[in-house]
């Protein structure tokens, strides 16, 4: 039924692997995306870590056709007031911190960095920018070059002069960053790194370093963010306020949106010296913020961060077997890392063929990751939980 389909998407969608998963998607709501060979798949990544409160969420689409019917694009980011943006900024921010007060919305999660990265040039007038190994921002020009894997780097070069990379997670090797820093920029938590979880002490030292030396504090919260982790945002789990807040993916409730968050006083500096200095055509786009403030309030309304911490605390209790070396991450952003890639292979593969869709991470291949919707039924929880442990019974040790 599908051969021409599968054939125009061979001849002409640009491929990312040689392998890609080529599944004909027909309609997904919920947790399940469902296939055009009629085949359902329980979605355990949520098109990572984007549909955190499922597909097609009914509030999302109302407030998507509401959008319709007013406008669509109107002009470049910034001119004109915007009901959708203005709105979502205003409920955005009442649930930040007081310092973090002003939005330039994005339409991605690298956008969002590259304009963090820029800011935070432009502010301290510094060029040095530090970042972490195995971190992952995005892979555009700017973002890959705080992206701590030289792998993806290195066919890419000459990237931003002037990166310094530190161990992740180590509090002696913070010492590194000094005033010549604009900024750092981090993940509160890896995810393509492996769900890397840092120590409270470390964010504190982090805090205090950039604070001590005139340098903006970056947190990329792109994947971290809106409850995936327990709370609303990472940061809040570790009593550390970032300087500039980054966010994306699960943001939008399935529309594209990202944005960069910080204080007037910081975010002033892209207003002069030349005005139009960052500018965006769609950043915002009211479609997608219309959406994510039906998203945001579904998130609130419906106690889903604190719902992230449930999921894990049974997906943690019944995710028991010996190929198990250890579950990393917090709250639904959790990471299974087995005793090859091997065996984590052949668990994503065995799961895709019974009808449960997980993921990889970039830097990481033997960990298997899970990123549910954070509404996802008990039911239909245990339902892939079941279907994951016959995965591991099935994996031959090697
Ligand atoms: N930062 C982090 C932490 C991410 O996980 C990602 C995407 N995986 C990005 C940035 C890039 O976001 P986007 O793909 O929307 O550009």
């Amino acid at each position: 039924m599908n051969t021409q389909l599968s054939r125009d998407f061979k001849q002409h969608i640009a491929w990312t692997s040689d392998t890609p998963l080529g599944l004909v998607v027909e309609s997904a709501s919920g947790p399940f995306i469902h296939l055009a060979d009629g085949k359902r798949l329980i979605d355990f990544i949520s098109g990572i870590a984007v549909s955190s409160i499922g597909h097609r969420h009914p509030h999302v689409l109302a407030a998507v056709r509401a959008q319709l019917e007013r406008h669509l694009h109107v002009m470049v980011y910034g001119e004109l007031v915007q009901r959708p943006q203005v709105a979502l900024a205003r409920a955005l921010t009442v649930q930040l911190p007081e310092v973090l007060d002003t939005v330039y919305f994005t339409m991605t999660g690298t956008e969002a960095n590259e304009g963090a990265l820029k800011l935070a040039k432009k502010y301290t007038g510094r060029t040095k920018l530090v970042a972490f190994e195995r971190s992952y921002h995005g892979d555009t020009h700017g973002s890959l070059s705080v992206t701590g894997r030289s792998v993806y780097q290195d066919p890419f070069r000459p990237l931003l002069p002037n990166v310094e990379f530190l161990p992740f997670g180590d509090v002696a090797a913070l010492s590194a960053i000094n005033a010549e820093a604009a900024c750092v920029i981090t993940e509160p938590i890896q995810g393509e790194g492996g769900m890397r979880v840092p120590s409270r002490l470390w964010m504190q030292v982090l805090r205090d370093k950039c604070t001590e030396n005139g340098t903006l504090l970056i947190f990329d919260e792109v994947q971290t963010g809106f409850g995936r982790t327990g709370r609303l945002f990472a940061f809040e789990q570790f009593g550390v306020v970032p300087d500039v807040l980054t966010l994306a993916k699960a943001m939008g409730g399935g529309m594209p949106l990202g944005a960069f968050v910080s204080s007037a006083k910081i975010m002033d500096t892209l207003r002069r010296n030349p005005p139009l200095s960052h500018v965006t055509t769609f950043g915002g786009h009211p479609v997608s913020c219309a959406a994510a403030s039906g998203a945001l309030a579904v998130l609130l309304n419906e106690g889903l961060p604190a719902r992230a911490i449930e999921l894990e605390e049974h997906i943690r209790a019944r995710l028991q077997h010996n190929l198990i070396v250890e579950i990393r991450g917090m709250g639904a952003m959790m990471g299974m890392e087995l005793s090859s890639s091997r065996a984590a292979e052949e668990v994503a593969r065995y799961c895709l063929n019974h009808g449960l869709l997980l993921g990889w991470t970039l830097h990481s291949d033997r960990v298997v990751r899970l990123a549910p919707p954070l509404n996802v039924p008990l039911e239909v929880l245990d339902e892939a939980l079941d279907i994951m442990l016959s995965a591991l019974h099935q994996v031959v040790q090697p």
